[in-house]
């Protein structure tokens, strides 16, 4: 069993609905299919979920009345692809659904956005299902609060309540056909429709997935692989075939953006591989993620390379800070004071350094936490270096490997690039490196040359 699920992209128009459903019906196993609203397409510059919020503010601002006109653009839309894939009754369905949100008694409940939100995913999912059955071939739509897809009541950043996988799986199982889930929302159990943070329809997917125990998570988008490196940086760079959940969060975590990190949770504590493919070239196998893959030796433990900008980093140093009870307790104290999550803390004996990111560190936090660590703590030094870019060095047992760390730093080195802090003590998944943003493209550019080239 298969859960596959197609991004906003993949369902912007008619022709790339076409292809999703030739992907679907061309293997049994896809038995479940996740869709997200219509993204941009060719012609299309907007995606379905922005519009619809923009209905949203337009309608609570001032009336239903004035938000009529952006809900034609929408309805036009919907109405175009069902003509183009020959179900222009289903256009009619959809348009009658949406223009029955635009109502005063639907704008005062307290889920009106999420309802508004959730409208492009679950009428895509009508039109694939009504597709589909176009085709001669069995298809459900489902409503994910009827399948049993039950959330918090945090509207717009609900999470899955636990009891929902057990009823998604008896429900999931006694459909006769594929089933068209539609991604991003489901329902509270007062009957409210919430939905996920945005990007929300890879929950699903995950969710799905984790529910009937899928043999693997499909999550289609419009690349071949996941790179090695990015593909801005390096020319052709090297697909990766098979990677680890913990390599793809550190890649993630450092600017690899392919799907919604929170959101593979589900999978990933079920074990169930994910399989990131192209709708554009379903004959490419593309990236598996898995919870253990062979180890390699040497250089070819790297999995990828990468980068992100956008930190600061405080530097503490203190003589006999070691000997300080509750020294790095008060400091995060601070820290935590502000609201504030911390990225890394490397440390020395007498000395650490914490290291934000930039974009917690505004209405004067980063002031606050340097008058209140210097009057706190009485430290011998501070020293605060903003605009640092990491760049992290991904591979499942590079710990183990002789050599990784020395070639990495001799080819930063060779390359002119400062490093201003290493970091890999803990972790046996990556190492990273601290530099100026200026120097993080020749960084990155020399480590792949290295490990990749
Ligand atoms: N359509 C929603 C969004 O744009 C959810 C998704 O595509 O995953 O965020």
């Amino acid at each position: 069993m298969k859960i596959a699920k197609f991004g906003g992209s993949s369902l912007a128009d008619a022709t790339h609905i076409r292809k999703v459903c030739d992907i679907v019906l061309s293997d049994s196993c896809r038995r479940v299919v996740v869709v997200s609203a219509p993204g941009k397409g060719e012609n299309d510059p907007y995606k379905v979920t922005d519009m619809l919020i923009e209905t949203a503010s337009v309608a609570l601002a001032s009336g239903v009345k004035d938000a009529r006109a952006c809900m034609d653009t929408i309805v036009a839309r919907f109405e175009g692809i069902a003509r183009d894939l020959g179900v222009p009754e289903a256009g009619e369905g959809i348009k009658a659904d949406l223009y029955a949100l635009l109502n005063p008694n639907v704008i005062e409940r307290r889920d009106f956005v999420d309802t508004m939100k959730a409208a492009g995913e679950d009428n895509c999912a009508k039109l694939v299902a009504a597709y589909i059955l176009s085709l001669g071939c069995k298809a459900v739509y489902a409503n994910p609060g009827e399948f049993g897809m039950l959330l918090s009541d945090e509207f717009g950043n609900a999470t899955v309540l636990e009891k929902s996988f057990g009823l998604l799986k008896e429900k999931l199982a006694s459909v006769d056909g594929i089933v068209i889930f539609p991604g991003f929302f489901g329902w509270t159990e007062a009957g409210e429709i919430a939905t996920f943070p945005r990007g929300g329809s890879d929950t699903t997917g995950a969710i799905l997935a984790a529910a009937v125990d899928a043999d693997v998570y499909e999550n289609f988008t419009d690349v071949d692989y996941v790179y090695s490196v990015d593909p801005k940086l390096v020319n052709n760079p090297e697909p990766i075939q098979i990677v680890t959940y913990r390599e793809m969060r550190e890649l993630s975590y450092a600017g690899f953006q392919v799907y919604q990190e929170e959101a593979l949770l589900p999978v990933y504590k079920a074990g169930i591989p994910v399989n990131i493919r192209s709708v554009n070239n379903p004959g490419c196998p593309g990236t598996r993620i898995v919870a253990r893959r062979e180890e390699r030796s040497g250089r070819a433990t790297i999995a990828g390379i990468a980068s992100d900008s956008g930190f600061t980093s405080i530097y503490v140093t203190k003589y006999l800070m070691n000997r300080e009870i509750g020294f790095g307790r008060r400091l995060l104290t601070i820290i935590e004071d502000e609201g504030v999550s911390y990225e890394h803390t490397p440390t020395g004996i007498d000395d650490v350094t914490v290291i934000l990111r930039d974009s917690s560190l505004t209405h004067g936090r980063l002031d606050r936490i340097v008058g209140r660590i210097k009057t706190e703590l009485l430290p011998d030094e501070i020293d605060i270096v903003r605009d640092l870019s990491l760049i992290v060095v991904v591979g499942e047992g590079m710990k183990h490997g002789i050599g990784i760390a020395a070639a990495a730093t001799a080819a930063l080195s060779n390359a002119g690039v400062n490093i201003s802090m290493i970091s890999q003590g803990s972790s046996e998944v990556s190492m990273i490196f601290a530099v100026e943003s200026d120097q993080v493209h020749a960084g990155v550019r020399a480590l792949y040359e290295v490990f990749f080239g």
